[in-house]
């Protein structure tokens, strides 16, 4: 067991944690990041799979989060559009597959009328929202204790229009079900991204992505930092008082004034506390889980999808996949689809074998593509849940009323012990550009009190 000294301490080397370190030792610390994967990037991770380039983990990249675009500029990182050309695809409730162009969804007269409607009502409800602080909202404790689900039931009987809206925050966005998370989560999720109508709007929220893949901005911190970044070190115990924090890792432990927990919240208590930590943040903790979706990549010879004159975006709340797009990775001639299948959705197909599994998906993309899409010559499932530490996919966000209960103290340190993740972001929210945006304003913090 090595023992070093270090005015800060990070435990865990994603986006979060790797910015604050860059920000503390910018401005003179000395900083220690122990990781306790074999590599770096969290919930980033690009990965040659069967010979074809795939994010595994996050990747796009949408044109308000200034956060990430700056440190990709910083970092020398170049982007690339999601191709978006042609028209796109929707399924009906019948299972009619239908085309359109634009943004309105190819429903019946009534259910578009009431989707607009609600769009405009969610934009007015996440215009008074400050994402920094929900809970300050007039409404926040009435909002926060309806599941989105009731709430998009007490504004239409539309059940078309309800299924569309709610999946673009339940199966798209939070990645559970719409009655297993309160309308002011929801609200937090859209102002995160600036409003309701960016996270429906496709050509928006996955704008763009990065050459070389996302995982990059992590390994070229990473690379920055040097031999301040330590692999298979998993932070076991973690001992504090007002003075520093002792962080016993795997083969090493530091001792430092702070120390940054860039976490997602639900492993912050899978390390012990010597204290443990306060009442307050034992209890918080229990109120946020993880989403849970599984990303498909299915690479196909050619993307034939845009030879027929579409887009390869589609999505449908009746489907498996509900929802698709085009994924060719910059240089790969061959056609690459990601598909998403949700929380209730993807428990459901993770009872089946992995062949059974497979087939599944593939029928449902399937139903958008056509029967090409049945033969994919690498086809690969990112099964967040099953890793250890992560725990599922993509972020966290609280139970019904925990946000107005708790969401004020989720940031607030105890002692030398700081919080930062995506996961507590306010704008960027469950997204790289909020993991960096907090792990900033955490650096910023110690260093305003070093
Ligand atoms: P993490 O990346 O989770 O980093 C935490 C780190 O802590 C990990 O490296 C972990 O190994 C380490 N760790 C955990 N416990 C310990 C311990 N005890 N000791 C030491 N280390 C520990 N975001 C976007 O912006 N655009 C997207 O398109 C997008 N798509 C996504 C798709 C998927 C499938 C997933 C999973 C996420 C996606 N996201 C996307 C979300 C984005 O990837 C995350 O919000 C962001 O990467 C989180 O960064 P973080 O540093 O806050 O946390």
């Amino acid at each position: 067991m090595s023992s070093i000294e270090r005015d800060v301490v990070i435990v865990g080397a994603g986006a979060s944690g790797l910015t604050a370190a860059t920000e503390l030792k910018k401005a003179g610390l000395t900083v220690a990041v122990l990781e306790a994967r074999d590599r770096v990037g969290g919930r980033l991770w690009t990965d040659d799979v069967d010979g074809a380039t795939l994010e595994i983990g996050g990747q796009w990249v949408s044109p308000d989060q200034d956060a990430l675009i700056d440190t990709l500029a910083d970092l020398g990182l170049e982007t690339y559009e999601r191709y978006r050309e042609g028209r796109n695809i929707y399924i009906s409730p019948s299972g009619e597959r239908r085309t359109f162009e634009g943004e309105i969804f190819p429903v019946p007269p009534k259910t578009e009328h009431e989707i607009v409607s609600l769009i405009d009502k969610l934009d007015a409800l996440v215009a008074e929202i400050d994402p920094d602080r929900p809970w300050e909202h007039p409404l926040a404790e009435e909002l926060d204790e309806i599941s989105f689900r009731r709430w998009l039931e007490t504004q239409t009987d539309d059940e078309e229009a309800r299924l569309n809206i709610g999946m673009f925050i339940a199966g798209a966005m939070l990645t559970k079900p719409a009655h297993a998370f309160s309308a002011l989560q929801a609200l937090l999720m859209a102002a995160s991204a600036g409003s309701f109508s960016n996270l429906v709007d496709a050509d928006f929220i996955l704008d763009k992505r990065v050459k070389g893949g996302l995982q990059q901005v992590p390994l070229l911190l990473a690379d920055r930092l040097g031999d301040d970044v330590h692999l298979n070190a998993p932070v076991r115990t973690l001992r504090w008082d007002e003075a520093g924090v002792t962080a016993i890792a795997d083969g090493v432990e530091v001792k430092a004034r702070f120390a940054i927990l860039a976490l997602p919240p639900v492993l912050i208590s899978r390390i012990s506390y010597e204290p443990p930590l306060p009442r307050r943040q034992q209890q918080l903790h229990q109120h946020l889980s993880m989403g849970f979706v599984i990303k498909v990549h299915a690479v196909y010879e050619t993307p034939f999808w845009r030879e027929d004159g579409y887009s390869g975006t589609a999505f449908s709340p009746y489907e498996l996949v509900h929802e698709a797009y085009d994924n060719c990775y910059d240089g790969d001639p061959r056609g690459t689809l990601v598909g998403f299948v949700s929380d209730e959705a993807a428990d459901a197909v993770f009872r089946l074998s992995a062949e059974e599994r497979k087939a599944r998906i593939l029928e449902s993309l399937s139903h958008y593509y056509g029967e090409k899409a049945l033969s994919p010559v690498v086809y690969y499932e990112s099964d967040w849940g099953s890793e250890e530490w992560t725990r599922g996919a993509y972020a966290a966000s609280f139970d019904m009323g925990g946000l107005a209960r708790y969401g004020a103290d989720l940031r607030t340190p105890v002692g030398p012990i700081h919080f930062s993740c995506s996961d507590m972001a306010g704008k960027g929210y469950q997204h790289v550009d909020g993991a960096i945006r907090v792990g900033r304003e955490t650096a910023a913090a110690i260093i305003g009190a070093a």
